[in-house]
């Protein structure tokens, strides 16, 4: 128990879950009330050592544990994961803010995760070429790194972690987990999964924080690759920190995704994926679609209905199963706060509120984070709104003579993660697919995430390393090879059989 009476999130290390004394803990709310449900507390080097130094002595079996065992307990995991899914998803509503419908989608992307993962022994299959001097033969195989870690964002309290330690367990890893202080609940019920599906103690360590716990995880010796989901300028951080110390380091940033709409689109269908790509999960996605940019007369022809979907929109709490909302609540006070302002600055720098959510009421939930669906429109690429990721409800529309220069708009922002066209045209979807510069392209597809055989893969500010997360990528992030040159030698025909 913390101070304030709710539960303290416990450490998972060596196989068992503990508290620490003496540490203060950081609420987690339940957005949708505005109340706090538990806390977690804010580890240091002591609690992460400790968590290293589990994983570490874990890793030798683990390693030597045969690719299909390893893959039988993801079996088994995914197996429990499914009789546990409602009830994860609604822990996911609740300590998020999203619709169950949301959280329907969070975590059964991330079984499709493990269900890849199970996959796995086959991806780790070597090459080798015999002969390649007389009586000489050369492979190459896979090995695990050692102990892994994973940093997450707040956004997706399923998805973001099981992009990595499904995939890194499975390739012979051990693994470190910091859940984002925000949402720590989902991945300590998904843990107790790992554990009841036979996963050996110290194979999945779980400690909490921030900063402090981060930077003691970068500085740690042992641990060989950092897996970092957030925002840009910490993920470009993270990069530079874990690259210094050594260490493999793929890090997702944020986001902020083009989507251009031709006026040959489809209306309603353009205008419904448009709503959802911008205003799924309170706008809180790093592949949310939160910058339309209308091309010729597209504006004339979709803004009309789009706005009126957008006033129709339900907001409100998403933690009781029976009544669900269009729309949950944002992440914090805070945020909701950040997020206001920003559309507060968009108006003053001269673009026209179509749909206005700040000053959302909410009748039974009084105390929720709630931000209503804001369509904002004439927003001009010099606006304040332009100039960083929003991460809230908030669609701006910008317009454009030519899809040339609409490309041209997307490509002059920092990020690259995602990027969308909305149209009837094959030639007009190529120009866009292969002149955009974003790393994951919709073609009349809003929200453009890949499936988990595929890559994540963001580009620009959105994405600092190599290898990106998930797919094949994932697993060559998470092993390395080693090429064995083989000579035997013989002295003459027969000599195999003379004793
Ligand atoms: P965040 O960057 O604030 O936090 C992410 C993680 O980093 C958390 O675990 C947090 O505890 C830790 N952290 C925060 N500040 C730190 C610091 N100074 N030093 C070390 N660690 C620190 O991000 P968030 O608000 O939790 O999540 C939202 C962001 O994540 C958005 O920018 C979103 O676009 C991005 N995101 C990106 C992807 C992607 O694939 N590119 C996916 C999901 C979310």
């Amino acid at each position: 128990m913390s101070d304030s009476g709710n539960p303290m999130c416990p450490l998972y290390i060596s196989g068992k879950w503990r508290g620490i004394a003496g540490k203060t803990g950081s609420p987690v709310f339940n957005p949708s009330r505005g109340s706090v449900i538990a806390s977690v507390p804010m580890c240091g080097p002591e609690e992460v050592n400790e968590a290293v130094a589990s994983a570490k002595a874990a890793f030798p079996a683990w390693r030597d544990t045969p690719p299909n065992e390893r893959a039988q307990v993801l079996f088994r995991v995914k197996i429990l994961l499914e009789d546990a899914f409602e009830e994860l998803c609604l822990g996911i509503a609740t300590e998020h803010g999203k619709t169950l419908s949301e959280a329907r989608g969070d975590l059964r992307r991330g079984i499709e995760v493990v269900e890849f993962a199970c996959g796995i022994p086959t991806l780790l299959m070597g090459e080798s070429l015999e002969n390649i001097a007389r009586g000489i033969d050369c492979h190459t195989d896979r090995h695990p790194l050692g102990v892994v870690a994973g940093i997450c964002p707040f956004n997706f309290p399923a998805l973001v972690p099981m992009w990595m330690w499904p995939i890194a367990i499975a390739c012979g890893n051990t693994f470190l987990l910091k859940p984002s202080e925000k949402v720590p609940l989902t991945m300590q019920r998904v843990v107790g999964l790992l554990e009841k599906a036979g996963l050996p103690p110290g194979v999945m360590n779980i400690v909490h924080g921030g900063r402090e716990c981060v930077d003691a995880i970068l500085e740690h010796p042992d641990v060989k690759a950092i897996s970092f989901v957030g925002s840009t300028p910490v993920a470009r951080e993270i990069h530079r920190k874990g690259t210094l110390h050594g260490k493999r380091v793929q890090a997702a940033g944020g986001a902020k995704n083009f989507i251009i709409l031709m006026p040959d689109a489809d209306v309603d269908r353009t205008v419904e994926a448009v709503k959802d790509g911008a205003f799924g999960c309170a706008g809180e996605r790093c592949m949310a679609g939160s910058t339309a940019v209308a091309v010729g007369d597209a504006g004339k022809r979709l803004l009309p209905a789009l706005a009126d979907l957008v006033k129709s929109m339900k907001v409100g709490p998403t933690d009781v199963r029976e009544s669900q909302p269009d729309m949950g609540a944002v992440i914090s006070a805070e945020h909701k706060a950040r997020v206001s302002g920003l559309i507060d600055a968009g108006e003053h720098g001269g673009a026209k509120v179509l749909a206005d959510g700040r000053g959302t009421k909410v009748a039974d939930a009084p105390e929720g984070f709630f931000l209503g669906p804001t369509l904002i429109d004439e927003v001009e690429e010099t606006n304040p709104l332009m100039a960083t990721e929003v991460f809230g409800p908030v669609l701006a529309v910008m317009r454009a003579k030519t899809l040339v220069e609409a490309i041209a708009s997307a490509n002059r922002q920092a990020f690259g993660n995602g990027a969308a066209i909305f149209t009837n045209s094959g030639k007009a979807a190529r120009e866009f697919r292969r002149n955009v510069s974003a790393g994951m392209v919709g073609i009349n597809v809003g929200v453009p995430a890949p499936l988990a055989y595929f890559p994540f893969t963001g580009w620009n500010d959105s994405f600092f390393g190599d290898l990106h997360i998930q797919g094949k990528e994932g697993v060559e992030f998470y092993t390395q090879r080693k090429t064995t040159t083989t000579r035997w030698f013989s002295f003459g025909d027969g000599e195999i059989w003379a004793k």
